[in-house]
């Protein structure tokens, strides 16, 4: 067993494909290094050696460890020509995390190591730059102090020690910016940050460079199991147990005058896709102020013109590595007195329309297949092209402007602290985390938010990087912003105005142009384009299963149907009276003593009914339609105030009273296991019959027009086969009286949302032309858990990783999918060919949808704007079987 791999020199022990072994960021450098490409030299210490601490307890490591540690440094000091802890030529190093799988920012880095009173003298000698020696020293005592000896603040809304020291530093020297601090400067603030050290660790900071190095190896092993990792681990489902990799490789300097600078730079922009090479640079600078978003920095476009030589070997790189690994790249780089160095190459997150652009660009560049491109697709990044924007016909004056970090329009109330936005998503507010800038200990606050707004950063500082994984809205850079958390008050200023801003007011965000409007500006409905209709057909013709909608209305029909559904996969007869007018009519069937009273609602239900189904069928012409009829769950339909139930007298000419006691004898203890779905029906058998007239009159008008009509009926929440035989006959006898003789083919299927449905599903096949799995009732029926109140603690049960996800979400593939499994093979038992759909909301979640696929289902069924979701998700099940 090696613990140790090296890199550098024309050289690499490792490539890009060891990543599980070397991290993402030690195996790409190792490819980089023997690639021929400028990397400085360096060695990467396994994961292994971190499962071995995992396992034995931090400090423990094993025995060949140091040994294999001292040799790979002296082939750094050999080749970069310079001895770690040397006084005459001191060799100075990072130390970088690098997990298998991309965390950005989530882990901790150290720069300069090597310093201390004599070799930061060397190196002021060998740099003939004084003041650079000083600065790279005060960063490493500041950057060591905080990662591995813990000198941070106590809580959120205190400055970091180092950062409030450096402030009085300035203000003593009379600097306004880190760039003004002399060496004078840089020398007082080193002696105030070790006096820092010691009053916070009573400890002297460490001068003996192999002690400073084992220290950081350690933290960074210590930052694997830090709060923040953790929580971006579970969002991101990566496994704690794969450890992370520690990087050390000799420090080149962005920071030696103005001939020296750092950056990080996509092969693409990662925000539009557009094939340009994109990113931000600083001059005498080093990697930390680019994402601390300390300095503005300035587009890659002008490093073209400062260090034109580097620009152009920058492009060539980024061309060499994107070809390389086929996909878009980002790059961290360094340059010294005009020298290129590569630091980290790995392919670029990327915004939703970035990630269907370049897919499709490279594969009209004949670089990569269209399975391919399908394959790298994450449908529910889809959601990001698919998402609002702000309506431009109506669009309000903005009140302040910063950089479109990440996409898409938010509205929501506004927080100034992490734990605030969490505390009020709890809630169910919507909320935007407003903050001068974030740090990774606000990840959590801007999971729970719907949109970031910061005052300072960059296209690449840490708030745009996290958001634009999550999907999420952000502006950044927003300069007019003050914040004052502790206050929870903030500012926009500029312009001669002022907007004062307290916590809870409203906010809209437009992350496309980086403007911030007060209160709610109106929204439109994103559009498809060009790229993705690419990309559609690609995954039309891979996948197996089709896609349908649940649409209750035409206007959902219609934007399903712009989406690719391919029919109605669930039509909520129930959702169709949820305008007012309706209601009432609904409420009074429900309250009616008997079955003219009930007979006398229906007849004022059935033309609205036809009328909806006809514009159903006219809007789905050739498509099926699945209509299920009604399921009201009753305390979603009984009158509740006063004035409610007041109307409701008031129509049926009856007194209040009557009417309330009429509500008080129907309201039920558990009105989800109540009197609902087809249970209403065999008790009041003329809501069914009423029901399938109106669809098959529907169904002849229409057809009379000219529409092909595919009606498909369907019985929910069935328990026995009886009531399936009893209502199936029923409701065939309606329809065809509804039809009148024009000869248009129906069937009659049922959901099957109950666990005894699964179980007895070959008798209940002996009725049913189809099964549809309502999964919503399934999963709350076989959890035993309310689908109504189980937000109040299901989260808990999710971060204590009792359950992996919600299962209201994501599909319980073990036991609700048991059951599933269960289910169609009973019904296929009976009928083979049986078709079997979904219609649950799972069926426009990815994971559930390739669950439905492997479960050899016909079709899944999904809201409107899931469905483009759910074809790619149908797609990638199907390419996971296809091994070309
Ligand atoms: C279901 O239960 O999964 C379903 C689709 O029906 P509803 O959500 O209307 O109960
Ligand atoms: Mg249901």
């Amino acid at each position: 067993m090696k613990w140790v791999r090296q890199f550098g020199g024309g050289s690499a022990e490792g490539r890009a494909k060891d990543k599980a072994l070397l991290g993402g960021k030690g195996a790409n450098l190792a490819e980089m290094a023997a690639l021929g490409l400028p990397v400085p030299p360096g060695f990467t210490i396994t994961t292994e050696v971190c499962r071995h601490v995992i396992e034995h307890g931090a400090g423990n490591y094993p025995a060949e460890l140091d040994g294999e540690v001292q040799q790979a440094l002296a082939r750094i000091e050999q080749l970069a020509q310079a001895k770690f802890g040397d006084a005459e030529h001191p060799l100075l190093v990072s130390v970088r995390s690098g997990a298998p799988a991309s965390m950005p920012g989530m882990m901790d880095t150290i720069l300069n190591l090597g310093l201390n009173d004599t070799t930061v003298a060397a190196l002021a000698r060998l740099s003939g730059n004084p003041r650079f020696a000083w600065d790279c020293y005060r960063r490493f005592v500041a950057m060591y102090g905080e990662v591995v000896l813990g000198v941070v603040a106590q809580n959120e809304h205190d400055e970091p020690p180092f950062d409030r020291a450096l402030e009085d530093i300035k203000a003593k020297h009379r600097a306004t910016r880190d760039q003004d601090l002399t060496e004078a400067a840089l020398r007082d603030a080193v002696t105030l940050f070790k006096q820092l050290v010691l009053a916070h660790t009573r400890a002297p900071f460490p001068d003996d460079v192999r002690a400073q190095l084992w220290g950081a190896i350690g933290a960074v092993f210590r930052s694997w199991n830090n709060p923040r990792a953790d929580v971006y681990r579970r969002m991101n489902g990566i496994s704690a147990a794969m450890g992370t990799a520690v990087n050390v490789q000799a420090m080149v300097f962005g920071n030696l005058g103005d001939d020296c600078a750092t950056g990080v730079a996509f092969t693409r922009n990662p925000s539009t896709g557009d094939a340009e090479l994109y990113g931000e640079f600083l001059t005498n600078a080093q990697g930390e102020d680019v994402v601390a978003g300390i300095r503005t920095p300035e587009p890659i476009a002008q490093l073209a013109g400062k260090l034109p030589a580097a620009h152009a070997e920058l492009a060539r790189v980024g061309k060499l590595l994107e070809d390389h690994f086929r996909d878009m790249q980002d790059l961290e780089f360094t340059i010294q007195r005009g020298q290129l160095y590569m630091l980290q190459t790995r392919n670029g997150k990327r915004t939703g329309k970035a990630m269907v652009k370049v897919a499709v660009d490279l594969v009209a560049e004949g670089k990569i297949t269209p399975k391919e491109a399908v394959r790298r697709i994450d449908p529910q990044k889809l959601d990001e092209v698919l998402h609002p924007t702000i309506d431009p016909k109506a669009r309000p004056q903005p009140v302040a402007k910063g950089l479109p970090a990440s996409p898409g329009a938010a509205i929501g109330r506004i927080v100034f602290t992490a734990s605030a936005a969490e505390e009020w998503a709890q809630k169910g507010e919507s909320v935007l985390l407003v903050r001068t800038d974030t740090s990774p200990e606000d990840i959590h606050g801007m999971k729970a938010a719907v949109g970031i707004l910061t005052a300072r950063g960059g296209m690449t500082s840490h708030a745009s990087v996290v958001a634009r994984g999550m999907g999420k809205c952000c502006i950044t850079a927003c300069t007019p912003l003050r914040v004052d958390a502790a206050k929870k008050q903030a500012m926009f200023v500029g312009g001669g105005k002022e907007m004062k801003l307290r916590e809870g007011d409203t906010l809209t965000l437009d992350g496309n142009t980086g403007e911030v409007f007060a209160g709610s500006a109106p929204l439109v409905p994103a559009r498809i384009g060009e790229e993705l209709g690419t990309l559609m057909t690609w995954v039309d013709q891979f996948r197996r299963l089709r896609v349908r909608t649940n649409a209750d209305t035409p206007i959902d029909a219609r934007t399903a149907r712009a989406f690719g559904a391919e029919g109605i996969g669930l039509c909520r007869t129930e959702h169709m009276f949820f305008q007012p007018e309706r209601i009432l009519a609904v409420r009074e069937m429900i309250l009616a003593n008997d079955e003219a009273g009930r007979r006398a609602a229906l007849a004022k239900i059935r033309p609205m009914q036809r009328g909806d189904f006809e514009e159903l069928f006219r809007v789905m012409d050739g498509l099926p339609v699945t209509i299920r009829l009604l399921d009201p769950p009753l305390h979603e339909f009984l009158p509740h105030t006063a004035a409610e139930i007041e109307e409701v007298a008031n129509d049926l000419g009856k007194a209040a009273q009557q009417v309330a006691a009429k509500v008080a004898e129907l309201t039920e203890q558990n009105p989800m296991l109540g009197h609902r779905g087809c249970r209403l029906a065999i008790t009041f058998p003329e809501i069914y019959e009423i029901q399938a007239q109106a669809i098959g009159e529907a169904a002849a008008h229409v057809a009379a027009e000219g529409i092909q009509v595919h009606p498909e009926i369907m019985i929910p929440l069935v328990m026995v086969p009886e009531e399936l035989r009893r209502l199936r006959e029923l409701v065939a006898r309606a329809l065809r009286e509804g039809l009148g003789g024009a000869a248009i083919p129906f069937t009659i299927g049922t959901m099957i949302e109950l666990p005894r449905a699964c179980v007895v599903a070959d008798r209940i096949a002996e009725h049913a032309d189809f099964f549809s799995f309502g999964t919503n009732d399934l999963t709350q029926t076989t959890f035993g858990l309310s689908r109504d109140d189980a937000g109040r603690f299901l989260p808990t049960y999710v971060e204590r990783g009792v359950l992996p996800s919600d299962p209201f979400a994501v599909l319980d593939q073990d036991g609700v999918g048991g059951l599933i499994a269960l289910g169609v093979r009973g019904g296929r038992h009976t009928k083979p060919g049986l078709k079997v759909g979904i219609c649950g909301e799972h069926g426009g979640e990815p994971s559930s949808v390739e669950f439905c696929h492997r479960a050899g289902f016909d079709y899944v069924s999904c809201s409107p704007f899931r469905v483009p979701i759910a074809r790619v998700a149908a797609a990638k099940a199907a390419l996971a079987e296809d091994p070309a």
